[in-house]
């Protein structure tokens, strides 16, 4: 069974994003260039396991299968003298869920420091630093894991053809990044940590190999495709949402005293719904709902692809983000999927 087919015959993916803390859940800022707290992993990730495997003893049914991302870059290496240090220093922790299931995939950032601005910044330029932050941190990977790792999330989500080649020839057989319809940036502010792009707006909904001279499509007749799978995240373009959003942003841009900016808003293009897994139900349920009204369990054998950050299960880590809402959301996913009992808005649990 080749990487597309294997796509097909899975029903949902749900990838995690193994970071340290982020300042928004408790942890190190990004102008701070000492090693980082892993309170997520420690303790979020084992607390949502344990949760889930009561879930799947209530129900009967087998528990929702997680790919585990763990980060192995030059940030890690820098910080720690090893880029593998988060595989090693949670060993057992990794060891025990791929032992129960799960799968150990990869979640390099391209985080570099930046003498002038005095913090971690995302390079998305400097080609020959981008494919040695990735060919180390995934050997090293590799190193700790004893084997291949075979999947991808990259950090924010960011790809270029630079990128996508380099992952392609190290022998990844996935990568699961693709957020079809996103675009963000580039800005004016490279070199600060608010400095965040990436590109999908003109990819699909379909699993593809990616063409070698755009990373964002498949291949079209006469040009040649990698041979590494990209399998994109599933989300939604709602009317709804984008109303909500619209009515954000003038609200924000009335705060800040700007009535052109409220009433002219900058073209944002067309809005894309794709919540975290651990976002509350009420957003997320829209999701699968739509997901399913679109026959992707049927004909079309898409999976549904959904991810979320380990310090995002942490009790209090604010925002709207929380384990409960990660429990809650895999189990009306799971009736979508296992017993097609697709959740209704109105239906409040
Ligand atoms: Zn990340």
């Amino acid at each position: 069974m080749d990487a597309i087919q294997k796509c097909q015959a899975t029903e949902a993916m749900i990838l995690c994003d193994c970071d340290p803390d982020r300042p928004d859940f408790g942890g190190t800022r990004y102008d701070d260039r000492r090693p980082p707290t892993w309170r997520g992993v420690e303790e979020g990730i084992p607390a949502l396991v344990e949760a889930l495997d009561d879930l799947a003893r209530q129900t009967g049914d087998d528990r929702a299968p997680i790919t585990w991302c763990i980060r192995a870059d030059l940030q890690m290496g820098e910080t720690y003298s090893d880029c593998a240090w988060a595989f090693r220093r949670f060993e057992p922790l990794w060891r025990s869920l791929e032992a129960s299931g799960d799968t150990i995939g990869w979640h390099p950032h391209l985080w570099r420091w930046s003498d002038e601005h005095g913090c971690w910044y995302q390079e998305t330029e400097d080609e020959r630093w981008i494919v040695e932050c990735l060919e180390t941190g995934y050997e090293s990977l590799c190193d700790a894991y004893g084997d291949h790792i075979e999947i991808c999330r990259m950090g924010w989500e960011f790809h270029n053809n630079v990128t996508m080649r380099t992952l392609d020839r190290l022998g990844l057989q996935m990568d699961a990044s693709a957020v079809p319809g996103r675009r963000r940036g580039p800005g004016n502010d490279r070199g600060s940590f608010r400095h965040g792009e990436l590109d999908w707006e003109t990819t699909g909904a379909e699993p593809y190999r990616p063409s070698v001279t755009d990373y964002r499509r498949p291949a079209a007749d006469g040009e040649a495709s990698l041979d590494i799978v990209e399998v994109p995240r599933t989300v939604s373009r709602s009317a709804l949402w984008g109303v909500a959003r619209r009515l954000r942003s003038m609200t924000a841009a009335l705060r800040a005293g700007s009535i052109t900016r409220a009433l002219w808003p900058r073209r944002q293009g067309a809005y894309i719904h794709a919540p975290m897994l651990t976002s509350p139900p009420v957003a997320y349920r829209h999701l699968i709902r739509d997901w399913a009204a679109d026959g992707a369990t049927e004909a079309n054998a898409r999976p549904f692809v959904t991810a979320f950050h380990a310090d995002e299960l942490l009790a209090g880590a604010g925002k709207a983000y929380s384990a409960r809402n990660a429990l809650r959301n895999v189990q009306d996913l799971f009736g979508a999927v296992l017993h097609s009992q697709i959740v209704e808005p109105g239906d409040s649990r």
